[in-house]
């Protein structure tokens, strides 16, 4: 079928996103068209904001629209454990929990060496040099229950442990395979608590 270039353009763009096929892409794009100006015009101010205002925290690589971030700074926050996750997402989800309040290391994806990642293609070598730091007691690593998410955890438990400084690994209440992000509050925080040193 023949759709006039701009709008075929829009359902190009909107097919790139996760989840979104041809169809779902075709209907958002005509659902665009019919909007009100303010609002398309809103909705193109909010893409273009958050893809230039927000960057990666130096210190913790949280996505921020500040830097150092605001969990960094958070001066009440306890500075002797630090959860490492695979991305911003699942920083959100051991928040909604409020059940931790240590701070975070984003290591933005995780070890793959099939898919040609390796550590220093991760958010790693600034982890270390946070653990330089004399405050920090325990890491607790919270990748994702998959293959990539194991050979990280185990991958840093390695490179931590000689330093002395304690590593868990959140408990198996995780299903296999099974993203941090979607897990349900309560076997989050079963997960949390029950997590095991390595
Ligand atoms: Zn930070």
């Amino acid at each position: 079928m023949y759709y006039p270039e701009p709008i075929a353009k829009l359902i190009e763009s909107y097919s790139k996103l996760p989840g979104i096929g041809q169809k779902t892409a075709t209907r958002l794009a005509f659902y665009t068209i019919g909007m009100e100006d303010e609002d398309v015009n809103l909705f193109a101010k909010n893409l273009l904001s958050a893809k230039r205002d927000l960057k990666f925290c130096s210190i913790c690589g949280n996505l921020t629209d500040e830097d150092p971030c605001n969990i960094c700074t958070d001066e009440s926050r306890d500075r002797s454990t630090i959860f490492v996750v695979e991305d911003s997402k699942d920083v959100l989800a051991i928040e909604k929990i409020r059940e931790y309040n240590g701070l975070y290391h984003v290591l933005q994806g995780t070890i793959s060496p099939m898919n040609g990642v390796s550590p220093d293609d991760i958010n790693v070598k600034s982890l270390i040099t946070r653990l330089m730091d004399s405050q920090v007691e325990e890491v607790i690593i919270a990748t994702n229950a998959t293959s990539e998410g194991e050979a990280t955890a185990i991958y840093l438990s390695r490179l931590i442990k000689p330093s002395g400084i304690k590593v868990t690994r959140l408990a198996r209440g995780l299903a296999v395979g099974s993203d941090i992000e979607y897990a349900d509050e309560v076997t989050l925080l079963k997960a949390v608590e029950n997590r095991k040193e390595i």
